[in-house]
C-alpha cells in the first residue's frame, strides 16, 4: 500500500519505518524542514534502538520517503496516517492545535476519496470532529472528495519502539464502515501473522481504549509508590511485598515496580487529558486525580531523602545524577523525575554533576537556563562522582546496575547512593555505603 504519515516525531517515524520495512510505500510528512533534511541524510532527530538502519535501509530502497511537501505525498498515497503530537495544554486538556493543522493541510492538498487514521492521541470524540473539520473545507472548496475516518492507537514504548511495533500485543482500530477494517486490517496483516490481534471497535471506544490502557499504566505505578511510602513508614519491605502480591496471577508482576515516579510524554499529559475530558463531562474522577497527585508527590521523594540526610541547606554540597531521561533506553526527557529532581536540589544550594547515556543533550534544553550554570554534564557515569557527596540514581540504565564499587568508593566524599530505582542490593552496605531506596 501506498502511505502517508503525518508528523515525524517518535511515533510516526517509528511507524512509517515499521510500514516500510513490511514492504509498503510511505511518504513521511513533517513541517520541521530541519528534521526532515536531517532524515534525508540519515540523521536521527531521536535516539530508539535499531531505528536508524531501519530509516537508512528502507530509505536507500525508496520505500521510505522524507518530505515537507504534502501535496506529493497525497497526491501517491491511499491511507492518510496522522501522527502529530497531542501535548498538554495549561489547563491540562489535550492540544489539539497540531491535529487540526494537519486535517486542514489534508483539505487543502487532498485530490481523492481517502481514509484519515489517527494515531495519535486525542480525546474523546475527535476523530469525528477532524472528519468534520476536513470535508467542511472540501465543501467551501466545492469539492465532492469523500473522507472516511478511523482511530488506530499507538501502543510502542519509546526503547522498545521498534520490536511493539512490529510485533504489537493487539492492533486496535475504531471504525465506522467494514471496507474501512478491511483495509487497516490488510495493512496491519503481516505484523499479527502468529496470532489474530486485531480488537475492532466503534472510533470513539478505540479513542478512549488508548487513554485508558496508560491510565491504567499510571495508576499501578502511582499504587505501588503509594504502598512503598507505607512500607517505609512501617518498616515493611516493597520489594518483598511486591514479589508476594507478584506472584498472585490476577495481580502479576508487570509495571508494580515502586520507584521515584513516572514521566515521559504520555502517562501525565494523557492522565491529565482524561481527567479534563471526564470534568468537562461532568464527571470527577476520584482515582485518576489521585494517581496523578501521587505521582507529583513521588518526583519529590528523593529530594526529600536526600534533605534527611543533607539538611534543607544544600550549599556546599555537590550530587552526582545517574540518568535523565524519563525512562531507560530513550533520550526523552519530557516530564522527566530528574527535572523535578535536579531544580528542587539547586533551588536548595547544590551544585549537579550529571551523567546520561543519551539524554544530555534534550535535557540541557528543557531544564531551563536558571539552573544550568550549577550543572556539569559530563560523558562518562565515573567522571560525575569525582568530588561528590553522593549519587542519585534516577534512571535505571543497564549500565548502571553494577557499579564498581571501589572506584565509588575512592570518588564520592561520601559513600551515599539514593537509589530512585531500587537497583542496587542492600548488601552493598556491607561495605559501607549508605543506601537509601524507594519503600525499604
Ligand atoms: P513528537 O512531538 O515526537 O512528534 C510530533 C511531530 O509532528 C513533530 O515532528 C512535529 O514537527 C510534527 N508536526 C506537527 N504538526 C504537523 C503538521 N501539521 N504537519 C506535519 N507534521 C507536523 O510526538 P510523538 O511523541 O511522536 O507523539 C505523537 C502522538 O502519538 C501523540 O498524540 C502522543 O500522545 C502519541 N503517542 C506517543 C507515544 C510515545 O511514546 N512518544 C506512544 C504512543 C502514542
Amino acid at each position: 500500500m501506498h502511505i502517508t504519515v503525518i508528523g515525524t516525531g517518535y511515533v510516526g517515524l517509528v511507524t512509517g519505518a515499521c510500514f516500510s520495512k513490511m514492504g509498503h510505500k510511505v511518504y513521511c510528512v513533517d513541517i520541521d524542514e530541519g528534521k526532515i533534511n536531517g532524515l534525508k541524510k540519515g540523521v536521527l532527530p531521536i535516539f530508539e534502538p535499531h531505528l536508524g538502519t531501519m530509516v537508512i535501509n528502507a530509505q536507500e530502497k525508496g520505500d521510505l520517503i522524507f518530505t515537507t511537501n504534502i501535496k506529493e505525498a497525497l497526491d501517491d498515497s491511499n491511507i492518510i496516517f496522522i501522527a502529530v503530537g497531542t501535548p498538554m495544554s495549561k489547563d491540562g486538556s489535550a492540544n489539539l492545535d497540531y491535529i487540526f493543522s494537519a486535517a486542514t493541510d489534508i483539505a487543502n492538498n487532498i485530490s481523492k476519496d481517502s481514509l484519515v487514521v489517527i494515531k495519535s492521541t486525542v480525546p474523546i470524540g475527535t476523530g469525528f470532529k477532524v472528519r468534520d473539520h476536513i470535508e467542511s473545507i472540501l465543501e467551501d472548496m466545492g469539492s465532492s472528495i469523500k473522507i472516511d475516518i478511523a482511530s488506530n492507537p499507538e501502543f510502542l514504548k519509546e526503547g522498545r519502539a521498534i520490536e511493539d511495533c512490529l510485533h504489537p500485543d493487539r492492533v486496535v482500530i475504531g471504525a465506522e464502515r467494514e471496507e474501512v477494517f478491511d483495509i487497516l486490517k490488510d495493512l496491519y496483516y503481516s505484523f499479527v501473522l502468529n496470532h489474530d490481534r486485531f480488537v475492532l471497535m466503534d472510533v470513539k471506544s478505540s479513542e478512549m481504549t488508548k487513554y485508558v490502557a496508560n491510565a491504567m499504566l499510571a495508576t499501578k505505578i502511582s499504587f505501588m509508590n503509594e504502598i512503598a511510602n507505607i512500607c517505609e513508614v512501617t518498616g515493611a519491605n516493597v520489594q518483598q511485598v511486591r514479589l508476594g502480591i507478584g506472584s498472585d496471577r490476577r495481580i502479576g508482576y508487570d509495571f508494580i515496580y515502586a520507584g521515584c515516579g513516572y514521566g515521559g510524554s504520555c502517562f501525565p499529559k494523557d492522565v491529565q487529558a482524561l481527567i479534563n475530558t471526564s470534568k468537562s463531562h461532568g464527571y470527577y474522577p476520584r482515582i485518576l486525580s489521585d494517581v496523578e497527585e501521587v505521582n507529583n508527590n513521588q518526583k519529590m521523594v528523593l529530594v526529600n531523602k536526600v534533605v534527611d540526610r543533607f539538611g534543607d541547606d544544600l550549599e556546599g554540597i555537590t550530587l552526582s545524577i545517574w540518568g535523565l531521561s524519563f525512562k531507560p533506553d530513550t533520550d526523552d526527557v519530557r516530564e522527566a523525575t530528574s527535572i523535578v529532581v535536579i531544580s528542587e536540589l539547586i533551588k536548595k544550594g547544590a551544585k549537579i554533576k550529571a551523567y546520561d547515556p543519551q539524554a544530555s543533550e534534550e535535557f540541557k534544553k528543557a531544564i531551563g537556563d536558571e539552573y544550568l550554570s550549577s550543572i556539569e554534564l559530563v560523558e562518562n557515569r565515573y567522571d560525575a562522582l569525582d568530588n561528590s557527596d553522593g549519587l542519585i540514581l534516577i534512571t535505571e540504565w543497564k549500565e548502571f546496575r553494577y557499579p564498581d564499587l571501589d572506584l565509588l568508593e575512592e570518588k564520592l566524599n561520601q559513600k551515599v547512593i539514593f537509589d530512585g530505582r531500587n537497583i542496587y542490593d542492600k548488601k552493598i552496605e556491607k561495605q559501607g555505603f549508605e543506601l537509601f531506596q524507594i519503600g525499604c
